[in-house]
C-alpha cells in the first residue's frame, strides 16, 4: 500500500478572489478531475481537511492580522494589512477559505509526524508569499510557514523547505530567515524583472541562521535543462550537508513558458521531472518524508490539471507516461466550460529535460547565477563552491 495521503475537499475551491482575478480555483477543480479521469486517485482515500484554529495560525501571524482578515468583508473602512488591493481583494469568507487551506497543509503535516505516512500531497497550498502581519502575492494565510512551525514543535528540528514557483519564496523565507532549524531554497525568476522583487543570492539569513536561506535568481526565459542544471548545482549538496529529517517543497507551476503572469519557459516535462527529483531528494537525503502543496500557476488549462495531475502521481508512486493521451471526458468536460480554448492532447508538451551538469563547460547567465548563489552560500556549509564535485 502506499505511505502517501492526499488531502484533498471540493470545499477549497472556496478560497477565490473573484472576478478576472488570476488565482481562479477552477484550476484545482480541473486537476483533480484530470487526476481522477486518468486513474491517480482510484483507491486512494482521500483526507478532507478541517480549517485551521486560530492558535494554528498565530504561529505564523500577527493576533491583529488576523483580526483584521476576520472582518474585511464587513468593514466598511480600509483594513489595511495589504487587504483590499487589487492583488488581495476582500471576498467573502476569506478567513475561512484561507484558514482551510492551512488546515489542508498542517493535515498532511500531522499525517506524516505521526508515522501514518511518509509523504503527503495538498495542491490546494503553497501560499507562500503571505507574510505575518499582511496578505501579499494572493496569499492570506502562509499554509508552508504554519505547518513548518508546527513541524518544529512535534518532532523535527531539520526541515528543508525547496520552493520551485517562478516567484521567490519571500514569506517562507522571512519566517525562518533566523533559525537554522528550516533550510528555505527557493529558486525563481530574476527579482529584478518579477513580483515580489527579492530573492538575490546574497539574501542568506541572518546570525546564526546564515547560509540556511537559499536563492537561485534564474534569467527570463530559462528552459528546461538551464532550471534543472541550475537545481542540480545547489539543492544536493546542501541537503547531503543538511541532513533533513522531512523535505516541504513548494510545486507552484508558473514557471512554464505559457504562463501568463511570468516569464520563465519551462515545460510540463520538466515539472514533471522536478517532481521525480523532488521524491528521490526525499528519499535518499529526508528518510523518504515529503510534503508537497500546490502554489502558483495561471495557465488555468493548458498547464496547471496536467502538471498537478503528475505531481499527484508522482506522490503516489503511479508516475505518468508523457504520452499518455487526455482522457475524453476531461477535454469534453473543459469544452464545455471554454469552448474556444487550445486543448493539449496528451501529458506531455515534447520539452527536452536532458541537462548538462553545471561546471561541463557551459557559462551562460543560468551559469553566471548559479556560481553567485554557490559562493554566497557553499561556504556557510563547508562546501566549495567552485568545486563541481561539492
Ligand atoms: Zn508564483
Amino acid at each position: 500500500m502506499s505511505r502517501s495521503a492526499v488531502v484533498w475537499d471540493p470545499a477549497l475551491l472556496a478560497y477565490d478572489l473573484g472576478g478576472e482575478h488570476p488565482f481562479n480555483p477552477i484550476r484545482l477543480d480541473l486537476a483533480i478531475r484530470l487526476a481522477t479521469a486518468l486513474g491517480v486517485l482510484d483507491d486512494v482515500p482521500v483526507l478532507a481537511p478541517e480549517a485551521a484554529d486560530e492558535e494554528a495560525l498565530y504561529r505564523a501571524h500577527t493576533a491583529e492580522y488576523v483580526s483584521a482578515v476576520k472582518q474585511a468583508p464587513m468593514a466598511s473602512w480600509q483594513v489595511g494589512h495589504g487587504l483590499g488591493t487589487e492583488d488581495n481583494p476582500i471576498f467573502s469568507g476569506m478567513h475561512e477559505a484561507g484558514a482551510l487551506v492551512v488546515g489542508s497543509t498542517l493535515l498532511g503535516a500531522r499525517r506524516i509526524a505521526e508515522g501514518r505516512a511518509d509523504r503527503a500531497v495538498n495542491i490546494a497550498g503553497g501560499l507562500h508569499h503571505a507574510m505575518s502581519d499582511h496578505a501579499s502575492g494572493f496569499c492570506v494565510y502562509n499554509d508552508c510557514s504554519v505547518a513548518i512551525s508546527w513541524l518544529l514543535d512535534n518532532g523535527f528540528d531539520r526541515i528543508a523547505y525547496v520552493d520551485t514557483d517562478v516567484h521567490h519564496g519571500d514569506g517562507v523565507q522571512a519566517a525562518f530567515y533566523g533559525d537554522r532549524r528550516v533550510l528555505t531554497v527557493s529558486l525563481h525568476q530574476h527579482p529584478f524583472t518579477l513580483f515580489p522583487g527579492t530573492g538575490y543570492s546574497a539574501e542568506t539569513g541572518v546570525e546564526a541562521a546564515e547560509g540556511y536561506a537559499v536563492n537561485v535568481p534564474l534569467p527570463p526565459r530559462t528552459k528546461d535543462a538551464g532550471w534543472l542544471r541550475a537545481f542540480d548545482a545547489v539543492v544536493p549538496s546542501l541537503l547531503a550537508e543538511f541532513r533533513p529529517q522531512l523535505l516541504v517543497t513548494q510545486c507552484g507551476v508558473d514557471s512554464h513558458d505559457e504562463d501568463p503572469l511570468a516569464d520563465l519557459s519551462l515545460t510540463v516535462d520538466g515539472h514533471r521531472t522536478i517532481y521525480a527529483t523532488l521524491r528521490e531528494l526525499a528519499k535518499t537525503y529526508a528518510d523518504g518524508k515529503w510534503l508537497a502543496v500546490g502554489g502558483g500557476g495561471y495557465q488555468l488549462i493548458r498547464v496547471v490539471p496536467r502538471s498537478w495531475t503528475h505531481l499527484l502521481a508522482t506522490v503516489l508512486d503511479r508516475d505518468i507516461d508523457p504520452v499518455t493521451p487526455l482522457p475524453a471526458s476531461w477535454s469534453d468536460h473543459v469544452r464545455g466550460l471554454a469552448p474556444h480554448a487550445e486543448l493539449p492532447l496528451a501529458m506531455t508538451d515534447g520539452g527536452d529535460t536532458g541537462f548538462s551538469s553545471w561546471g561541463d563547460g557551459l557559462d551562460d547567465a543560468v551559469d553566471a547565477a548559479i556560481r553567485d548563489t554557490r559562493r554566497a552560500v557553499f561556504p556557510l556549509h563547508g562546501l566549495d563552491p567552485d568545486d563541481p564535485r561539492d
